[in-house]
C-alpha cells in the first residue's frame, strides 16, 4: 500500500471512529449518576419546633456527630462515631424494616439523646461554636461522614445496636450486667485508652439530708434519714458488684435498689463509685462517666491518637464485628 492511500485510510478511520469513543466515554460521565442508587432518607422528630422533619441519612449522621461527639477528638474517632451512628439510624428507619422511634409514632428518630440519638441543626451548631469555629469543626465532621459513606457495623450479616458512652474509666461493662439482656459484641473490654477524659475520677458530694430526700422521693418505704447514714454501720452501702467492679446493687436501710437507679436519681456520673460520709456529706468518688457499655468516646480520642483507625476502634469496643456497607 502507497504511504497516501495508508495515511488517508488512517484518517478515516480516525474520524469514523474517533467521535464514537469521545460521545460513548460522554455517555459514560453522563449516564453515572442515574447509575447511582436513589438518596436514603429518614424522618425525624425534631423536638424544637415538634415537626416530622425528612431528611437524608448522610445529612442526618452529620447532625448527630456534631451533636453526640466533640469536634476536636481526632478524625479517625469521629468517623467511628459516624458509622456508630448510621448503623443506629439504618437499626430504626423503618426504610430498613425498623420500628422507628416509639416515643413519636411517625418518626424513624428523635433528637431526644435521651431516646434515640442527639442530632443539631447547622444554625444551632454556628450558635454554640461561633461562626469561625463552626467553618473548621463543620468540615471535619463532613470530612469523617463522608469518607465512611453507606458504611454500618454489623454482628453476622445484621446492624448491631451500636450502643457508647463517654469514658468508661478503665472498662467498658457487659450489656447483660446493665439491662439484663446480653449481646455478644457488647462484652467488657479493658480499655486503657480514656486516661485524658476530664471525667475519668470525679467527685460528687451531697448533703446528707439532700441524698435522704431524693430516696424518699424515689421510695417513701425506704426509711432513710441524715442521722441513720452516719450511724454504725451505715445503712448505705453497696450490696453486690458487677463481674467488672461497677455497683451492681446498692442497700438503703435494709432494702435493695439497682445502682443504675441510685445514678439516675442522684445523676451520679457512673455506677464505678466508692462512696463515704464527711460530717454532714456524703462523697461519691467516681470513674468514667456514662454507662460504660459499648464505644468509650474518650476511648476512641486516645485510639485514634495512638494510632489505630476507625475500623479498628469499632472491632475494638464491639467484638467481632465488621465494618460493611448498607447495600
Ligand atoms: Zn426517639
Ligand atoms: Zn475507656
Amino acid at each position: 500500500m502507497r504511504p497516501v492511500l495508508r495515511l488517508f485510510i488512517g484518517v478515516t478511520i480516525a474520524i469514523l471512529i474517533l467521535p464514537t469513543i469521545i460521545v460513548g466515554s460522554w455517555e459514560r460521565v453522563a449516564s453515572t449518576p442515574d447509575k447511582q442508587q436513589p438518596e436514603i432518607t429518614v424522618r425525624l422528630y425534631v423536638s424544637s419546633n415538634k415537626q416530622l422533619l425528612n431528611i437524608g441519612l448522610e445529612e442526618y449522621v452529620k447532625g448527630v456527630l456534631a451533636a453526640e461527639m466533640p469536634a476536636k477528638f481526632h478524625l479517625e474517632a469521629l468517623r467511628a462515631q459516624a458509622v456508630a451512628a448510621r448503623t443506629y439510624a439504618v437499626k430504626r428507619a423503618s426504610v430498613f424494616g425498623g420500628k422507628g422511634c416509639n416515643s413519636h409514632p411517625q418518626a424513624d428518630l428523635c433528637d431526644d439523646p435521651a431516646h434515640c440519638q442527639a442530632w443539631l441543626p447547622a444554625a444551632e451548631l454556628q450558635k454554640q461554636w461561633g461562626m469561625l469555629e463552626y467553618q473548621s469543626n463543620w468540615s471535619k465532621i463532613c470530612q469523617a461522614v463522608e469518607s465512611t459513606a453507606g458504611e454500618i457495623i454489623t454482628y453476622q450479616g445484621v446492624a448491631i445496636d451500636p450502643l457508647f458512652h463517654s469514658t468508661c474509666g478503665g472498662k467498658t461493662e457487659d450489656a447483660g450486667a446493665v439491662w439484663q439482656q446480653s449481646l455478644p459484641y457488647l462484652v467488657s473490654v479493658e480499655c486503657p485508652y480514656c486516661k485524658h477524659s476530664p471525667k475519668l475520677k470525679t467527685e460528687q458530694r451531697y448533703s446528707l439530708t439532700a441524698f435522704a430526700s431524693a430516696i424518699q422521693a424515689l421510695d417513701g418505704s425506704i426509711a432513710v434519714t441524715a442521722q441513720s447514714l452516719r450511724a454504725t454501720p451505715p445503712n448505705f452501702s453497696i450490696a453486690k458488684k458487677t463481674a467488672t467492679g461497677r455497683a451492681d446493687t446498692v442497700s438503703i436501710a435494709g432494702k435493695t435498689l439497682q445502682a443504675t437507679t441510685l445514678r439516675y436519681t442522684l445523676g451520679l456520673n457512673s455506677t464505678r463509685f466508692t462512696h463515704q460520709v464527711e460530717g454532714d456529706q456524703i462523697v461519691f468518688a467516681v470513674q468514667g462517666y456514662g454507662h460504660g457499655v459499648g464505644l468509650c468516646q474518650y476511648g476512641a480520642d486516645g485510639m485514634g491518637e495512638a494510632g489505630f483507625d476507625y475500623r479498628a476502634i469499632l472491632q475494638f469496643y464491639y467484638r467481632g464485628t465488621q465494618v460493611t456497607n448498607i447495600r
